[in-house]
């Protein structure tokens, strides 16, 4: 390795590459020269040197590492195959599908989960994945809070055999094959020397253990699906986007570890006439040009029940009035909002032959007349 090739170079991206980027150039390249797949001398050499670059710029701390201090900056042998234990092993792969679903944990996280089990003991109880929902909630029910019963399929840990799968404890006994580690080292032997690779176990599927009889309720696999109803407690004052978390009900854990968590975000659904902005709530009261300029009292709908609301005379189309108290719950504690009503003027285009008439009177009264210049009516009738 006297003369290592810039990494940026090995998987053919510019500096200012995007992790996005890096992740696609490195998953060509990887499926390129993977040893299963190409047989060309060389392909090795160049597998190993693409999942070196890949280690080392897809983890942003060792990136800018390197751009600072080159191959100085990431400690030389930069994990090189040891990052590749998880899933890793030569042979066995039907198809490029299942090698790329082994490396990438399924798809779900994508390098994510691959990365973050490294330098973990196979074995090793592990906490779930967390689990998302959206749950539709009626615009008043966010104002009001409720509770809402969820239908879920949880895998819960059996409890005859607590998650081991065996019959007893002493149906379980030490893998033979990677003694326990549930990782087995692999050598190929090739033109540019031994290719050393570490895998999952074959025999234990990385548990590192084999069981001799089987629980019989689980039949050997350590949990049971069950169908549950949850409980959730939807607060007062809920807004769309935010997240209630219920603990343990996400996918179950690896070997004997918890269930990841369930997060359910929450939708509000639209009101037909209420707006909601945080906690305040608003909504438009339509009124007749009659009522604006006399002034009325009318009944205004809220999210507690009809208010009378006192318009005064002269209101002016646009206007804003706020009922104090009003709005909704302040679902972080503090005091609760109000409702701001604005006032749209509406001019009435329907009027009965003596609406017209009176109207026509008070059009005289004021001396509005056909042709009259707009600054000469503003000067009689606003100033
Ligand atoms: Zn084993
Ligand atoms: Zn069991």
């Amino acid at each position: 390795m006297a003369d290592k090739r810039d990494y940026y170079e090995v998987l053919g991206v510019s500096r200012s590459a995007t992790e996005d980027e890096i992740k696609k150039a490195y998953r060509k390249l990887a499926k390129k020269y993977h040893p299963d797949v190409n047989k060309e001398p060389g392909a090795e050499e160049k597998f190993k040197e693409v999942n070196e670059a890949y280690e080392v710029l897809s983890d942003s701390q060792k990136r800018a590492n390197y751009d600072q201090f080159g191959f100085a900056g990431v400690d030389g042998s930069a994990g090189g195959f040891g990052g590749f234990s998880q899933g890793f092993s030569s042979g066995g792969f039907d198809d490029l599908n299942d090698i790329f679903s082994s490396f990438f944990g399924g798809g779900m996280g994508g390098m994510g989960g691959f990365t973050s089990s490294r330098g973990r003991n196979a074995n090793a109880p592990r906490k779930g994945e967390d689990k998302l929902m959206r749950l539709n909630i009626s615009f008043m029910d966010a104002c009001f809070g409720k509770t809402e019963t969820i239908h879920l399929a949880v895998d819960e840990q059996c409890p005859d055999c607590k998650g081991s799968g065996a019959a007893s404890p002493s149906d379980i006994e030490t893998c033979s094959t990677c003694r326990g580690s549930g990782t087995v080292i692999q050598q190929q032997r090739t033109a540019f020397g031994v290719f050393q690779t570490q895998g999952q176990c074959p025999d234990c599927r990385g548990t590192g253990k084999k069981i001799r009889k089987v629980c019989p309720r689980c039949k050997g696999k350590g949990y049971e699906r069950k169908n549950t109803d949850v409980e959730v407690n939807i607060p007062a004052g809920i807004s769309s986007g935010q997240q209630l978390r219920v603990q343990g009900k996400g996918e179950r854990g690896y070997n004997g570890g918890p269930n990841g968590d369930l997060y359910i975000e929450i939708y509000v659904q639209p009101h037909e006439k209420f707006e909601r902005e945080g906690k305040n709530i608003y909504l438009e009261i339509p009124i007749s040009a009659v009522d604006a300029t006399l002034g009325c009292s009318i009944d205004v709908p809220t999210i507690h029940g009809d208010v009378t609301m006192k318009i005064p005379a002269g209101t002016q189309n646009g206007k804003q009035f706020r009922l104090k108290g009003k709005g909704v719950v302040d679902i972080r504690g503090g005091k609760e909002g109000d409702q701001i009503c604005t006032v749209n003027v509406r001019v009435d285009d329907n009027l009965s032959r003596k609406e017209k008439e009176l109207y026509r009177q008070l059009q005289e009264l004021q001396g509005t007349r056909q042709g009259e210049s707009i600054w000469e009516r503003f000067k009689k009738n606003f100033s």
